[in-house]
């Protein structure tokens, strides 16, 4: 056995229903006396809740989905201007990706409480989006210095919502099988987060302000993202991002309908793979698992649901192929990637 593991360095506290306890002890730890408290607008409430007893100097919400370079911008002019020396990011994928954009640029801490399952707060990716075009990049100064997850504060996100995001989350365990940077460590972690994802979700479904599925499924996005963080994009990430930044497709829906293709696509050609996750699901096969799933979920099935058109695969398959990993398990052509996207665009049965 030979390879090289990176353990990305945070604090990580689990602490369901007692978040702002947590938060301000971590701010503490970071010895911030001006914090800026990023949320979006749905997120508002849930960070005053949790933000009641910090040093804010600054509260701020305009948070938009793949964080536009002109709102990044925005943000680290008010940071500077108010003399920021924490950011506090209350919210989803979106407000932690705004916050790494001032954390970029000028090196202040973050401390993450995560509000859906996007993973974002446990990975040192940033990603910024300039006329339709997605670039991210990985510097260790976005990685938040803490997260807080507080399963109570995931409580209101609608159950459509938490279905998406919670398959995003199981897209970053499936991807980690066989991305550029895979090894044995984060896929340990990978088929520990599957397991907590497939027992979490069902019962977020069944009962959607019931902490026990909703902590199983913070615990599992958690594991999902240190294994993605570790292993990298796979194919599945090559592709949602192309089609995430260049059709403005909604991140977690697009990743929650494209996943079963690719792990049809990949899974014959890759055994170990097929075998963790059939195993961490405990099903016949790793399709099996997924597709029961997403139907006990009511997992959305379509990418045309999403806007994206059948018009746009021919675009989507140029801009896709050059990025394919050469890892990936099975040699991709373009003829594949177009099936692909016809399968994912139409939602017919990926077998
Ligand atoms: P999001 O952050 O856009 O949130 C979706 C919606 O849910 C928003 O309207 C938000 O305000 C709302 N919301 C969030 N939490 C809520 C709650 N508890 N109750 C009610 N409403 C709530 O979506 P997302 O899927 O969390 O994140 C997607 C973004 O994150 C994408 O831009 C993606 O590229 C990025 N991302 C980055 C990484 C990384 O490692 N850099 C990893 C995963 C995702």
């Amino acid at each position: 056995m030979s390879f090289a593991h990176e353990t990305l360095g945070q604090r990580v506290r689990f602490a369901s229903g007692d978040a702002a306890a947590a938060l301000a002890d971590e701010v503490g730890r970071l010895g911030a006396e001006r914090v800026m408290v990023i949320a979006g607008n749905s997120e508002r409430d849930l960070a005053e809740r949790v933000s009641a007893e910090l040093p804010v100097a600054l509260a701020y919400d305009e948070v938009r989905m793949h964080v536009p370079v002109e709102v990044a911008e925005r943000a680290r002019a008010a940071a500077a201007e108010h003399r920021v020396d924490a950011i506090v990011a209350v919210g989803g994928g979106s407000t932690t990706g705004l916050a790494k954009a001032v954390a970029l640029t000028s090196g202040v801490p973050i401390v993450a409480v995560p509000t859906t399952y996007a993973g974002s707060e446990a990975t040192d990716v940033w990603g910024l989006t300039e006329d339709g075009k997605k670039t991210t990049g990985s510097d260790p100064r976005v990685l938040p210095k803490a997260i807080v997850y507080d399963a109570e504060l995931t409580t209101g996100l609608p159950v459509e919502l938490s279905v998406a995001s919670g398959l995003n989350a199981l897209a970053h365990c499936v991807d980690s099988m066989w991305a550029p940077r895979t090894d044995p460590i984060n896929r340990a972690l990978a088929s520990e987060g599957i397991r907590a994802l497939a027992e979490g979700l069902p019962q977020v479904v069944d009962d959607p302000a019931g902490l026990p599925g909703r902590e199983q499924t913070l615990y599992g996005a958690y594991l999902s993202a240190v294994a993605f963080a570790s292993a990298g994009s796979g194919l599945h990430h090559k592709i949602c991002h192309v089609l995430g930044g260049r059709y403005d497709l909604p991140h977690a829906p697009t990743h929650a309908i494209v996943l079963p293709y690719v792990l049809a696509l990949n899974a014959p050609e890759a055994p170990e793979a097929e075998q963790r996750i059939a195993a961490a699901f405990g099903s016949a096969t790793a399709l099996d698992g997924l597709q029961e799933l997403r139907r006990r979920t009511n997992a959305p099935r379509a990418l045309r649901e999403v806007g994206f058109t059948a018009e746009q695969i021919p675009d989507a398959v140029a801009a896709i192929l050059p990025v394919v990993p050469d890892t990936n398990p099975t040699p991709v052509t373009a003829d594949d990637l177009a099936r692909l996207l016809r399968g994912a665009q139409e939602g017919t049965d990926p077998r």
